[in-house]
């Protein structure tokens, strides 16, 4: 599968499912996927092998003059957008000048947009990084990704490349203190022979113990919504979901589902 890839640095507005009408921001290669996993279920295709060129990124000085012309326009046109999203082609904080490149959004926002949430989309691979640590709690909305209770899920659904580990993940993911919002995915399939299922009663409550942890402010519950790379990933019912957010709710924390 080829994947749904951004050819641009800003790309958007477009409608999200969770942060309304979103600017985009791609730090990773155009038209490349380039991430710190490889999920199952990721609507950009299979991660491809790394190249450790810093010049594959795009320049801080540049995507500044980008944003800066984009939100001009938008102002322009009063055509506001809701929020500013470090998301596209993987893993925005893999990006060595992710920390900067916040600082210089954080005041383009301030200057055109101020009522825009700068978010980001992440799967916190790089959070023992404290440059981006620093970088992810500057942010309105840092959206962090937990799709697993168990360290086989996680290896599963996720594929991580080393030196990734599930259990400092973790340990990480509590430094926060709260300030951080929980996206899981939800999905049940096969995978290199083996059944990939964080729906059941089993996996929930461990993937619930660490949430309870965790306590981000929120926690997104999603369904796959494009084509996957695995062809036989099922798509979770709206009501399966609705149960396991549920469980959350329970625990005095905020959640909600998108379909
Ligand atoms: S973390 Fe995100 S971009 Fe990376 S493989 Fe998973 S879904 Fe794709």
């Amino acid at each position: 599968m080829a994947g749904f890839l951004f050819h641009d640095i800003i790309f958007g507005p477009v409608r999200s499912r969770r942060l309304g009408l979103s600017l985009g921001i791609n730090l990773l290669p155009a038209h490349k996927k380039y991430c710190s996993f490889n999920c199952i279920y990721c609507e950009c295709g299979w991660t491809p092998p790394h190249t450790d060129d810093p010049k594959q990124f795009p320049e801080r000085e540049l995507v500044s003059r980008f944003l800066a012309r984009s939100l001009a326009g938008f102002v322009e046109e009063d055509y506001l957008p809701d929020a500013i999203t470090f998301a596209g082609n993987g893993e925005p904080t893999l990006h060595p000048e992710f920390e900067g490149i916040v600082d210089d959004t954080l005041e383009l926002r301030d200057k055109f947009i101020p009522s825009a949430r700068v978010s980001v989309l992440s799967n916190a691979s790089m959070i023992h990084d404290p440059k981006v640590f620093r970088a992810l709690l500057k942010l309105d909305n840092n959206i962090l990704k937990l799709d697993a209770g168990s360290e086989r899920i996680f290896q599963l659904m996720n594929n991580p490349a080393p030196p990734v580990n599930y259990h400092n993940l973790l340990e990480n993911l509590k430094k926060f203190q709260g300030k951080l919002i929980i996206q899981s995915m939800f999905l049940r399939g096969n995978f290199r022979d083996q059944m990939v299922d964080n729906t059941t009663r089993e996996e929930v409550d461990e993937w619930l113990i660490k949430i309870r942890e965790i306590h981000p402010e929120m926690v997104m519950i999603y369904p796959i919504a494009r084509a996957t790379p695995v062809q036989n990933l099922e798509k979770i019912p709206i009501f399966e979901l609705e149960a396991i957010a549920e469980l959350v709710r329970k625990t005095g924390i905020e959640v909600k589902v998108y379909q």
